[in-house]
């Protein structure tokens, strides 16, 4: 099958954003074959964009995505407070059916804002039926997606389920270039104890998987990239979440062993997680992504992760962060942390056509100066047409999922079962 993107203001984002107007993108078999003006359109089916930006699908990093089914159920609390309802209360009433809901739900939230490619922090496994679900409601939604299989924060008194993280991964998840891949959602040094973040490594090391990790300055250790490295566990690949309380020497550590920062601005300045981190990364030159994190009180999309990463870090004191390097680290620079660079996050020719079309025919984009400026300050509702290896996920501004209403039925109905004190 072939596909061209016909007349439209490309974003390139590798090696650094650059815009391109009045060109074609080819797609052939699910792939970018190529890119340039006046592409030869024979056997093509044409897609125009005139008026539409056309850039590589956003790549969140880390999202939490079981809890689609609890959005804006903990407006106005900070991480103590979102600890303790959501990981200590919710967590543990979440069963499998809720869990194929949310997932597939997350996914679609996800596709419909142009994120194409999610790491889903899935720290929700009670049992083999949760983590099939959430591999099932992924990919019934069509999404990319590397599901960290993690274990429920404070589920301690269920054992951790090394022999589930096997099966997923000898039977479901076997292949790293799929369209859901996995991970692991390991033990981190800064909350837990040093033996079993070592068994976390080393299951990841068995089951040759990539780690997401959350890092602070934590109750374990205030120095996590410091204790990994002394344990020889600070691994490349490695995608390290927040650490906003951890100095500047942890997070060049971070640089140095191979690893990125995910950052999740939205939520880590809602939520008084820490300062921001973006302008502080950029300085001391360590790979950055970001992240939605949750929906339990801000948005899921990366319009608004960007745009507080624009606003927070302008006050940070380290300068303002181009919007150019937002948009690079919402897409590039999501795909490296994830291991994904060879595959997705520009329209380098060659790679997966993960491809996003935004609306500039609007009353909130037309007559926009700078392209990526329209990019970073745009929303959901600009986003027109959405590919997945060449596979049409939203078309003029519709998701095209034939049992869409279903699934918000079901999201809906799930939702019920959780509601704060
Ligand atoms: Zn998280």
């Amino acid at each position: 099958m072939k596909l061209l993107i016909r007349h439209g203001c490309v974003i390139n984002t590798e090696p650094h954003p650059t815009v391109h107007r009045n060109t074609d993108v080819l797609i052939e078999d699910g792939r970018i074959v190529a890119v340039g003006p006046d592409l030869d359109a024979t056997g093509a089916e044409v897609l125009d964009a005139t008026d539409r930006i056309v850039l590589p699908g956003f790549v969140d990093t880390h999202r939490h995505g079981w809890q689609s089914i609890l959005r804006a159920v903990a407006m106005d609390v900070d991480i103590m407070g979102y600890m303790e309802l959501v990981n200590g209360r919710f967590a543990n009433q979440v069963g499998a059916a809720d869990l194929a809901v949310a997932a597939e739900l997350t996914g679609l939230e996800c596709l419909d804002a142009g994120i194409t490619t999610l790491q889903d922090y899935a720290h929700i496994m009670h049992s083999p039926a949760h983590a099939d679900a959430v591999i099932g409601g992924l990919t019934a939604a069509g999404v990319r997606a590397a599901v960290a299989y993690g274990r429920p924060v404070f589920a301690t008194d269920e054992p951790w389920r090394h022999d589930d993280a096997r099966r997923v991964r000898e039977q479901l998840l076997p292949s790293d270039d799929a369209l859901v891949t996995m991970m692991l959602a390991a033990m981190g040094p800064s909350y837990h104890p040093m033996p079993a973040v070592k068994e976390d490594w080393a299951l990841a090391e068995e089951l040759g998987l990539r780690i997401a990790v959350h890092v602070g300055a934590g109750p374990e250790s205030s120095t996590p990239i410091a204790a990994l490295h002394a344990e020889g566990l600070a691994r490349p690949g490695t995608v390290y979440v927040h650490g906003n309380s951890l100095p500047d020497d942890e997070l060049t550590m971070i640089a140095d062993t191979g690893g990125a920062l995910s950052i999740t601005p939205a939520i880590e300045a809602r939520m008084d997680v820490g300062g921001p981190t973006l302008g502080r990364v950029r300085r001391l030159g360590v790979p950055a992504a970001l992240g939605v994190d949750v929906v339990t009180s801000t948005p899921g999309d990366m319009f608004s992760v960007m745009r507080a990463a624009l606003m927070s870090t302008d006050a940070s004191g380290e300068g303002r962060v181009p919007a150019a390097d937002i948009l690079h680290a919402a897409t590039m620079g999501g795909a490296a942390a994830l291991g994904m660079a060879d595959r997705i996050g520009s329209l380098r020719v060659g790679k997966q056509a993960d491809i996003v079309l935004l609306r500039t025919d609007t009353v909130s984009t037309v007559g926009g100066h700078d392209p990526v400026g329209i990019v970073v300050n745009a929303h959901p509702g600009v986003v027109d047409t959405v590919l997945v290896a060449g596979e049409f996920a939203k078309r003029d501004g519709k998701l095209v999922h034939s049992g869409l209403k279903d699934v918000l039925d079901a999201g809906r109905e799930a939702a019920t079962r959780f509601s704060a004190p």
